[in-house]
């Protein structure tokens, strides 16, 4: 497909702006650090196009904040008294230097985190996230082996690691699906909608009418549990993104 993409500036904002045989121009903002992306019908003209971006200015810019106050939430520097989440509940972490294997467990309310005197951020950090990896792996094969069945699909791997602005993905043509580590911070519930997401991407490649049907028929809270997902985008899961 020849596409033609340039970067310009509309109101000193910069926006990439890709020319595509599409019938009507759409603006896009995505994380996670706000980038503007405009998708523009190829007869459009320049100005009709720059117009329509200083139109949309407000929502732009608001969107922006939103991912910058998101950036800001999700800085942690993971030291005792931070709250974590585990399965879309809060726990406060404790970290606990001792000269033992790190690990992490749940102590009541606690996240307690065991690491070595002296690790840096980086080193706790890497400890949790290896941690939220393993309990998603413990989770997701049932999860898989519950819906590929009842959607009539085979997946032929999937596998774990963190993403930052996608929660699951999937390559149709190795089916193979990707799930973000993140996901175990969120309600199991959040894990089961995008297993039967991604699966449902073996059938469909994009979010069409039957996509969305078949979304709807298995899954019918699908919606609702898509905004506690928040805002990470979810409609270019499927590779290849471009
Ligand atoms: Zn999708």
């Amino acid at each position: 497909m020849s596409t033609e993409s340039a970067l310009e500036t509309v109101r000193g904002l910069p926006v990439h702006v890709v020319r595509k045989p599409i019938k009507n121009l759409h603006v896009g903002v995505y994380p996670p650090d706000g980038r503007v992306r405009v998708a523009a019908p190829e007869g459009l003209s320049a100005d009709a196009v720059r117009v329509a971006v200083v139109r949309k200015l407000g929502w732009i810019r608001r969107q922006q904040a939103r991912f910058r106050e998101q950036a800001r939430e999700s800085r942690r520097d993971f030291v005792s008294g931070e709250t974590h989440y585990y399965l879309g509940r809060r726990y406060l972490l404790r970290v606990v230097e001792a000269p033992a294997r790190p690990r992490v467990r749940i102590a009541g309310r606690y996240l307690e985190l065991t690491c070595r005197s002296g690790a840096t951020r980086e080193k706790r950090a890497e400890i949790l996230e290896g941690w939220y990896r393993e309990q998603l792996k413990q989770f997701i094969p049932a999860l898989v082996a519950a819906w590929q069945p009842k959607l009539g699909v085979e997946v032929a791997d999937w596998r774990v690691r963190r993403m930052k602005t996608k929660w699951a993905s999937c390559n149709p043509a190795t089916r193979r699906l990707w799930f973000n580590s993140e996901l175990a911070k969120k309600p199991k519930s959040a894990a089961e909608y995008l297993v039967v997401h991604e699966l449902l991407h073996l059938l469909h490649r994009r979010h069409d009418a039957p996509f969305m049907a078949l979304l709807d028929e298995h899954l019918p809270k699908w919606r609702s549990i898509r905004i506690q997902l928040g805002q990470l985008p979810l409609t270019r899961d499927w590779w290849p993104e471009d």
